[in-house]
């Protein structure tokens, strides 16, 4: 699809952030380009518009700027999956382990219903652990997740070996 050359090349690469020998993937820089921002939403509404899904759980917190357009286009609700302790209500949390430590993500009770049908977006998948996390939860509680998407897959760090069966659709890959 001659759209993804224009979104890759408005994604900017940060070295050494936020800590030294990290290439960080930068899209605010394609927030800015109203054409590669569109695109963006465009190709992921083009691919999940006939799909039944009901469920787009964004992960905090750059799912926060992707899952919202993308649920209204394919008239889905909008579920954010967050960092510990900033959902006011009741919460079900599922914890995840990082190189060093752990973290945990958080969705309200009754935010989703068993049976419903889901896709799990965020930014980027790096180790995979915050999207596997995010599944779980969803799948906890008898949510069908169809899909995970992200605009960048950062190869090599086998991020989508942790997801298993689940299918993983992504835009760009970076490494
Ligand atoms: P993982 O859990 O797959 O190791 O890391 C993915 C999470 O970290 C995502 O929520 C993503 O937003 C964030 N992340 C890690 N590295 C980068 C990066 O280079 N750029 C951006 N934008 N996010 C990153």
């Amino acid at each position: 699809d001659p759209r993804i050359a224009r979104i890759s090349s408005a994604i900017r690469v940060i070295p050494d952030f936020p800590k030294p020998g990290i290439m960080f993937q930068d899209i605010t820089t394609m927030l800015l380009d109203t054409k590669a921002f569109k695109d963006t939403i465009d190709l992921f509404v083009e691919r999940y518009r006939d799909k039944n899904i009901s469920v787009v759980a964004g992960v905090e917190a750059r799912g926060f700027i992707f899952g919202p357009p993308i649920a209204l286009a394919i008239g889905a609700k909008f579920v954010p999956m967050r960092k510990p302790n900033k959902l006011p209500g009741e919460v079900i949390s599922e914890e995840y382990s990082l190189e060093y430590g752990t973290d945990k993500i958080e969705m309200h009770v009754g935010a989703v219903e068993a049976g419903e049908r889901a896709l799990v977006i965020d930014d980027l998948i790096a180790t995979g652990g915050t999207l596997c996390a995010a599944v779980k939860l969803l799948e906890r509680v008898g949510v069908n997740v169809v899909e995970c998407a992200c605009v960048i897959e950062l190869l090599g760090l086998k991020g989508r070996e942790r997801l298993g069966d689940r299918p993983l659709f992504v835009l760009v890959n970076a490494t």
